[in-house]
């Protein structure tokens, strides 16, 4: 989890988020703590302020009923006259329920008299029931009221707060002390507003430190509530600042032990300290409830921000997959690619140590032809099918790739032992037809083959060897090659040959040659095949059986055939002329020239220049270029009879074509190959397809021409079988224009 944290920025960055979040979160819980205390200390103030005002109305005017008491009865002598006294002080103090008990005492501290008890009852002393010797001395002293501490009063059965007056003699000497106690119980009905909230907390306190009223008490009793406070508590204040005007806040240990944020304020006309206070322990409530809101938000928006990261980096992953995956993948076939394919045999080598491997470049025979028969789409679906087909190929030790178009490349750690097999597997893979969209055909491929390490140690020279041997392989149609380093130099005299054909037009190096072609039931001349020849400056004369195939591949085949159509008919023009002979001028075609858009054109204006050469001019197309594009090919073969130009079906026996198209074809002339008539005498199955051919062709009124006549023999059984034109080394050799005149005089004479 970490690793992928700080491997990828985009987890890094959902950290950095998750911390400034969470130092966010902190730094807004501070400041809303110190936020939720100072609005605190403002309520406590208000609370304090209000608290201050009742304790100031009440002891006001407690302190007042006092006063008017302590006049009436200075009028009277309370001590002679007790039952007097407390008439007085009962009708005072009637209507007020708030005065819990009222009493008169001597400036010793002895009760005289007590509010409801009879006179006659022996009192007890003050300092028996209260503590606070101070207090009274201090009221002594006083001018005016003074509040001391709260207490029980066992004869009223109450906790009072009293308030103290002394009363004096003209002389100013202490005569009695009156005193009204507060009834603690009916004070608290002042604090109904705060029984709305018993978290606030109201303390009276005396300069004595003495609890003189609290509210609420907490559930605790009297006793324990009316308590002097403890010292710590005290030193913790700083009284000294205190004025009638101003407040102290702090954060402080109550009574109870309590954390409390409390606010002091002093009345100094009763001098006694009113304080409010409120637990730390429900601030933190309040900072918890808030805290946890926001935790709460904090957490959603973390928590919905990893879900939108971990989205977009799945997003990122997928497409990142998807990229790996065209990169090392074809799209169409979903075959490893080229580049798949190296790595793999490198890994093989490299991380295996596969002590050899053999890599395999297989290419189809006739796919360009199904692509533009059937259109491209079907082509796909034939490649589909065929990866499907070798999909099992794929093996721990070996892989199948596509290299594009329809070529695929194969790598395998078998053994010389196993791979001739292999690749007969492979050709038998496609032997099944395939179907698509319900169209049955079949395809053939051919496969190169190269060798690790034997013919080289890096796989891009393998993979060019193996292309190599595929060439090879595909000369020789259907078939496997393996490569050998002459393919290399043959490779090389290709590239040589392919350089210097481009040139050699322009430099006169082509001539024509021609053949005569004799008719074999009168021995007469008929006919000639016009063949190309090229002699070069520097490498000497190169068959056409090399360079014609070389020019076939590219566009050159279409300057070197015009030249020799136009070479030869000027040539053949002069002799018809100068012999007045008849004979035909056959010359070769390749199906390239044929299917240029320029053809006919160019041919129209050739014959517009030899007027004679329609009607005796045969063009030679061979068999198996020719079905390479069927249909292209019939519509200008049709043209060309239109013409009245003669059409000889070339190397006939070599191609796929069979004898049953023959009658589709529109040609005239069948031209039998030379390497049946070789084996003529020999082989009885050849003798018997050439005589089939030739009774056929009659058949069709198709002229049969065998070429390569080479022996009596061959003249012999092919005037048996009835085949009408012969042309061959019997006869004569191709020969240039002028021995021709001459081979033409002879026979004339
Ligand atoms: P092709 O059209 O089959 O030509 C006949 C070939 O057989 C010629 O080879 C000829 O010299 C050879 N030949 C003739 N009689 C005999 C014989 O008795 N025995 C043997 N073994 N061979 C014989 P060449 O002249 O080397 O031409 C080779 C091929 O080159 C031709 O085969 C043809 O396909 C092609 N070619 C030649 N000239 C042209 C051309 O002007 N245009 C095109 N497109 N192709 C040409
Ligand atoms: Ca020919
Ligand atoms: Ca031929």
């Amino acid at each position: 989890m970490l690793k992928r944290l700080v491997g990828s920025p985009l987890w890094l960055l959902y950290l950095f988020i998750f911390i400034g979040t969470l130092l966010m979160g902190m730094f807004l819980l501070h400041y809303e703590w110190e936020q939720l205390q100072s609005e605190k200390y403002h309520e406590l103030k208000n609370k304090n302020i209000y608290e201050k005002e009742i304790a100031k109305i009440t002891l006001k005017n407690k302190g007042g009923v006092l006063y008017g008491i302590s006049r009436q009865l200075l009028a009277i002598d309370p001590i002679q006259n007790p039952q007097a006294a407390l008439a007085i002080m009962e009708a005072l103090v009637a209507n007020d329920p708030e005065i819990g008990g009222f009493g008169l005492a001597s400036p010793e501290g002895q009760l005289l008299l007590v509010g409801g008890v009879p006179a006659t009852r022996k009192l007890p002393h003050l300092f028996e029931i209260t503590k606070d010797h101070a207090l009274f001395e201090k009221a002594l002293k006083s001018d005016t009221f003074v509040v001391g501490n709260t207490f029980y009063m066992p004869l009223l059965g109450k906790w009072v707060m009293p308030i103290r007056s002394a009363v004096r003699n003209a002389q100013g000497e202490v005569l009695f002390v009156i005193i009204t106690g507060i009834d603690i119980a009916q004070y608290q009905k002042r604090h109904e507003l705060d029984s709305l909230n018993l978290n606030f907390t109201h303390y009276y306190i005396s300069d004595t430190a003495q609890i003189i009223y609290k509210f609420p008490t907490h559930g605790k009793t009297a006793q324990e509530t009316y308590v002097t406070l403890d010292e710590h508590i005290l030193n913790a204040v700083d009284l000294s600042t205190l004025t009638g005007d101003t407040f102290q806040m702090f954060r402080i240990q109550n009574d109870l032990g309590q954390e409390v944020l409390a606010v002091l304020s002093y009345l100094p006309k009763f001098d006694i300290y009113i304080a409010t206070s409120y637990p730390v322990r429900e601030l933190r409530y309040e900072l918890l409830t808030y805290g946890l809101q926001n935790l709460l938000l904090f957490a959603l928006f973390l928590v919905a921000l990893f879900l939108a990261f971990r989205l977009y980096a799945r997003k990122e992953n997928e497409s990142k997959r998807q990229l790996e995956y065209r990169a090392n993948h074809d799209i169409l076939t979903g075959l490893p690619n080229r580049y798949s394919l190296q790595r793999f045999a490198n890994q093989l080598i490299q991380e295996k140590q596969a002590p050899q491997l053999y890599l395999l470049f297989m290419d189809l025979d006739n796919f360009k032809q199904i692509n533009d028969t059937y259109g491209h789409s079907f082509g796909d679906e034939l490649l589909l099918q065929i990866s499907k087909r070798f999909e099992h190929l794929h093996t721990p030790s070996s892989m199948i790739a596509r290299q594009g178009g329809d070529e695929f490349i194969i790598v395998t750690t078998l053994t010389s032992v196993d791979i001739d097999s292999y690749c007969n597997t492979i050709l038998e893979l496609l032997q099944e037809p395939f179907v698509i969209d319900k169209n049955m055909l079949t395809v053939q491929c051919s496969i190169g083959v190269a060798h690790y390490p034997h013919d080289a140690k890096e796989i891009d020279a393998l993979l060019r060897y193996a292309d190599l041997a595929l060439y090879k392989a595909k000369q020789n149609r259907g078939r496997i090659a393996f490569y050998t380093p002459q393919l290399d130099a043959l490779q090389q005299r290709k590239h040589l040959i392919e350089s210097n054909l481009r040139h050699a037009l322009a430099k006169n190096e082509l001539t024509m040659l021609y053949q005569p072609q004799i008719e074999s039931a009168t021995g007469r001349l008929v006919g000639v095949e016009a063949l190309m020849r090229w002699n070069h400056s520097q490498l000497g004369a190169i068959s056409p059986m090399e360079f014609i195939p070389i020019a076939e591949e590219s566009d050159l085949i279409l300057s070197l055939g015009a030249f020799a159509l136009s070479q030869a008919c000027m040539q053949i023009e002069s002799l018809w002329s100068a012999s007045n002979t008849h004979f035909e001028l056959s010359v070769n075609l390749s199906v390239k020239q044929l299917l240029a858009p320029q053809f006919l054109e160019q041919l129209d204006a050739l014959r517009a220049q030899h007027p004679q050469a329609s009607g005796r001019l045969v063009l030679e197309i061979t068999e198996s270029l020719l079905i390479e594009d069927l249909h292209g090919a019939l519509r200008r073969l049709q043209a060309l009879r239109s013409r009245n130009i003669g059409i000889a079906l070339d190397d006939f026996g070599t191609g796929y074509s069979s004898l049953s198209m023959l009658h589709q074809l529109p040609i005239t002339q069948l031209k039998i190959d030379k390497s049946f008539i070789k084996t003529l005498s020999t082989e009885r199955s050849d003798a018997n397809l050439v005589a089939t051919i030739i009774t056929l062709s009659k058949n069709l009124a198709i002229k049969t021409v065998a070429e390569g006549v080479e022996e009596a023999s061959h003249v012999e059984k092919l005037q048996a079988f009835g085949c009408d034109i012969l042309q061959g080394y019997y006869y004569a050799k191709p020969m240039s224009i002028e021995a021709l005149q001459s081979y033409l005089q002879k026979l004339h004479l």
